[in-house]
């Protein structure tokens, strides 16, 4: 089998190097690439894209993926095999006019979308996403699958995930999440309003991120920072991971936070196993846990009091101005406000889940035939006057404000509550394992945690799946427990309730 797994090797790789390239490729476009260029990138990366699935479904790496398959693998090359298989079955069981379909229909839908939002009118997109689910049912039944037809979705970001398991789950959260987020609401309180508002230079901004982001542990050797509309973290490999940031100088924690968050990204993206790189044991495991990674560093880490403590002289010597009379409990409870807001990418830590819970339950409903696109936006509403007494006024601040289903992805949604769910787990346990960690934040000693992440999570690559990493670094399922008591005790302190 030596033979065949060398050659098998030498495949993949190639198929990971084009990879790069469509990756490099997609991140100029965010950064960099003049608007005209559109044209002509988009052939490219279609192009790259056609050559990709001609050589992942190649009849040779066919035959070989079959005879490993069969063999008695064990370790990487097991899950190299098994990967591999993986999206190669999915390539081989949706015919090309599909995916031919599926691409045009989602950039015409997309568009759509846009007018749509900037209109708010539902029923210019309605059409669309009913043929978009239409063809994103007919690719999971031909890709095959157990139970709800929504693990057919979920599988391609939380891979080996089940809504079965993860469905009563996020349930029960929502269900201790409503009655806490209701008690914090009624206090009426509205924290430290003002502080981050202000003016703050894009300039300083940007010279006080680099500054965390080195000091978190980010490499800027084998990395970078840039700036885009939407933020990101593109991983183009273990020496080149790139990050982007927006600045808004009339309020500082858009592009503070979210460096943080990108930087947690990056630091899995780097921390990803050396001896593997370029075969998907060196890959992350799934959204949920890259998504653990980055909100365990932007919320747990980045916006508690021992963060702060550490930080705030520094970024007072920066913005004197704005900052000088701002203590730390001030600025903690300015960085950590609750709102019920409509808006789910503005939303706070706590209401953050309720937003996503809700697209889970409505996104499931649809794919499950249990929701008529027709009365989507009614659901929506209800949904949001159900988790958190509002009603959006517009189908812009409502239904139609997220791209996601535009562009067809359904089964995305869940990975980011599953990221607090997995990041709060991982952070309780790292407590256990790591005398006086919270010492070591306010003191800026962020090494331990990095090092921490590293051999528990980060090295671990796609070697385990992520329900088998979780039980593997905390000696228990994925529970609902350990983010109620972190968000609890956080903001039962903060508020006084
Ligand atoms: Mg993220």
């Amino acid at each position: 089998m030596k033979s065949q797994y060398d050659a098998f090797l030498k495949l993949i790789t190639e198929l990971h190097d084009i990879g790069h390239a469509q990756g490099l490729l997609s991140w100029d476009q965010e950064t960099n690439m003049p608007a005209k260029g559109a044209a002509q990138r988009a052939r490219s990366l279609g192009a790259l894209a056609g050559i990709s699935h001609e050589r992942l479904t190649s009849p040779r790496l066919v035959e070989l993926v079959g005879e490993l398959s069969e063999s008695s693998l064990s370790g990487d090359a097991a899950v190299n095999v098994r990967e591999i298989k993986r999206s190669q079955d999915r390539a081989l069981k949706i015919p090309r006019e599909l995916v031919v379909e599926l691409s045009e229909t989602t950039s015409l839908g997309h568009e759509a979308w846009v007018e749509a939002r900037e209109k708010s009118q539902f029923d210019l997109f309605a059409p669309w996403l009913t043929k978009i689910l239409e063809l994103q049912k007919r690719a999971a039944h031909l890709i095959g699958f157990e139970g709800s037809i929504y693990n057919a979705f979920l599988d391609e970001y939380e891979p080996y995930a089940t809504t079965e398991e993860v469905g009563p789950l996020l349930k029960e959260l929502n269900h201790r999440l409503v009655p806490l987020v209701q008690k914090i609401l009624d206090t009426g309180t509205r924290p430290a309003e003002g502080v981050l508002d202000q003016v703050y230079p894009a300039e300083q901004q940007e010279a006080f991120g680099r500054q965390v982001l080195s000091d978190l542990g980010f490499n800027t050797e084998a990395g970078r920072l840039d700036v885009s509309v939407h933020p990101f973290c593109s991983g183009l490999g273990l020496g080149d991971v790139r990050l982007t940031t927006r600045y808004n100088e009339s309020y500082l924690s858009d592009s503070l936070f979210g460096i943080i968050h990108e930087c947690g990204h990056g630091l899995y993206e780097q921390g990803l196993p050396a001896d593997a790189d370029g075969t998907p044991v060196a890959r992350s495991v799934s959204l949920g846990i890259h998504e653990s990674q980055s909100r365990m560093w932007e919320n747990m880490i980045g916006r508690s009091r021992g963060f702060w403590e550490h930080y705030l002289p520094q970024l007072q010597q920066r913005f004197p101005k704005q900052l000088s009379r701002v203590d730390v409990d001030e600025f903690y409870a300015a960085v950590n406000q609750v709102s019920a807001s409509f808006i789910r990418v503005e939303a706070d830590e706590i209401t953050y889940n309720l937003h996503i819970l809700l697209r889970f339950e409505l996104e499931k409903a649809l794919v499950e035939d249990d929701l008529a696109v027709s009365d989507l936006p009614e659901a929506w509403n209800e949904g949001m006057r159900r988790s958190l007494g509002i009603d959006p006024p517009t189908a812009a601040q409502g239904v139609l404000q997220d791209v996601h289903w535009s562009f067809g992805l359904i089964g995305y949604f869940p990975t980011y509550t599953l990221g607090n769910l997995y990041a709060a787990q991982f952070l309780h346990q790292a407590r256990q394992e790591i005398a006086d960690l919270d010492e070591r934040v306010r003191s800026g000693d962020f090494a331990s945690l990095l090092s921490w992440l590293r051999t528990n999570i980060h090295s671990s690559g796609s070697r385990l799946t992520a329900t088998e990493l979780v039980k593997q670094v905390t000696g228990e399922p994925l529970t609902s427990e350990y983010l109620m008591e972190y968000l609890e005790s956080k903001y039962c302190g903060l508020y006084g309730v």
